[in-house]
């Protein structure tokens, strides 16, 4: 069922409600997936907490043959139905610990912690809804429609529109705000035309209307003329009426699983040397390393990349020596708060010697100066990524973590 936030009165489209503020028993849908996932992650990582063995698992994983089972009512058991419910976000599982997600990039069950899963999981499902609802509305094969446009603004903690204001946004990319037109279309006693004689239609409404009172309200919402011009040019283009985007998902490009590493001098020239190296082009005591994350924040949420950098700073009020820089692999989340977490990870690489490590990022150092073992448990998203800088040779040298300022330049960092 969708979220009981949303408009909810007659004509209102589930399928776009749904594709609009999700669904609330999306995590139910997945749960046999995410309790998998939390069963091989704990054996993996938190083998004192496990109750089966990482080789009991893969025995049983075995014993159910689970890919072989291609329906629920032949499914027998929750190894099976982990694997079916998997194609409800677009995934597919290969192995026991060996799953592909909605872009097809590898997903390393024993690297992932099962509360990062359940969010990659419900990316697939929102992509999986969107086809729903393009379909819906009569879009060829393969097409998303998307409310990505109108969903930051009529989130709860969003503060430009009043309740009332996103309640009819949200209505218009339902279809269910009622105007006459709608009515008449509906069946209802009704001649669908607006005060002014003509069809009364959402687009009517909003750009070309001319009664009094509905040009001061244009007016006043302070469109541009641009924006206007093009909406009354093209009035079948769902956007400028509803807010819904249509396109191909086949369009979007895939995020790249490159993990590559670039560096660069004080320049900005690129360095032909490894990051275990770098730390020999300053002799200061400790190695002071600043590292940062952001991401890019499109309109179409799936265009989301993000990336992070590691500055080599030599003493204070100097230029960095060398920059480290590189993505934030796809098959992790494209956030600014991964972006940070993988960025401090890869210091490991870099802290070749005592080192005293800048980040702008509280959360993600609260995270770093945990105990190992509360870093790697089962709630935590990061989880994954803390395995890994814990598998890097340079990390236990990372004898302090500190909170720099946050910064637009590379001058504040100093
Ligand atoms: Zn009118």
């Amino acid at each position: 069922m969708a979220s009981s936030e949303g408009p909810s009165h007659g004509g209102v489209s589930l399928t776009a409600k749904v594709a609009l503020l999700g669904d609330s028993s999306a995590r139910h849908a997945v749960a046999p997936a995410v309790q998998w996932c939390r069963m091989v992650w704990t054996a993996a990582r938190r083998p004192e907490l496990s109750l089966v063995s990482h080789a009991e698992l893969l025995r049983l994983w075995d014993l159910s043959n689970p890919l072989e089972c291609q329906s629920w009512a032949k499914s027998r058991g929750p190894i099976a139905r982990a694997v079916l419910c998997l194609s409800r976000a677009g995934w597919r599982a290969e192995g026991p610990t060996s799953w592909f997600d909605h872009n097809g990039l590898a997903i390393d069950l024993a690297s992932t912690p099962p509360s990062l899963l359940a969010d990659q999981l419900e990316l697939g499902l929102q992509r999986e809804r969107e086809f729903a609802f393009a379909r819906n509305i009569g879009c060829p094969q393969g097409s998303r429609a998307t409310l990505d446009l109108v969903r930051n603004r009529v989130s709860s903690a969003a503060r430009k529109y009043t309740r009332y204001q996103k309640y009819v946004i949200k209505s218009c990319g339902c279809n269910g705000l009622w105007t006459n037109d709608r009515a008449m279309r509906a069946g209802y006693l009704c001649d669908g035309l607006c005060e002014c004689g003509m069809s009364d239609t959402v687009h009517h409404r909003l750009y070309t209307c001319q009664l009094e009172r509905v040009r001061d309200a244009r007016d006043e919402a302070g469109v541009s003329q641009e924006f206007m011009n093009a909406a009354r040019e093209f009035p079948d283009i769902p956007v400028f009426t509803t807010g819904i985007h249509i396109y191909q998902d086949s369009e979007l490009p895939c995020p790249s699983t490159s993990s590559d590493v670039y560096l660069y001098d004080r320049q900005g020239n690129p360095l032909d040397m490894e990051p275990e190296e770098i730390a020999s082009l300053t002799s200061s005591a400790p190695l002071r390393l600043a590292s940062d994350g952001s991401s890019s924040m499109p309109l179409i949420r799936p265009l989301q990349r993000a990336s992070w950098a590691i500055a080599v700073c030599p003493d204070e009020g100097e230029d960095p020596v060398a920059v480290v820089k590189g993505i934030v692999p796809g098959s992790l989340p494209q956030t600014p708060a991964m972006a940070e977490h993988v960025g401090i990870a890869l210091c490991g690489q870099i802290a070749t010697r005592p080192t005293e490590l800048g980040a702008d990022c509280q959360a993600a150092i609260r995270v770093v100066q945990r105990n190992v073992s509360d870093q790697l448990s089962l709630s935590n998203k990061f989880a994954g990524v803390r395995a890994f800088a814990h598998e890097l040779e340079g990390t236990t040298m990372i004898n302090t973590v500190r909170h720099v300022k946050a910064h637009r330049d590379m001058n504040v960092i100093q």
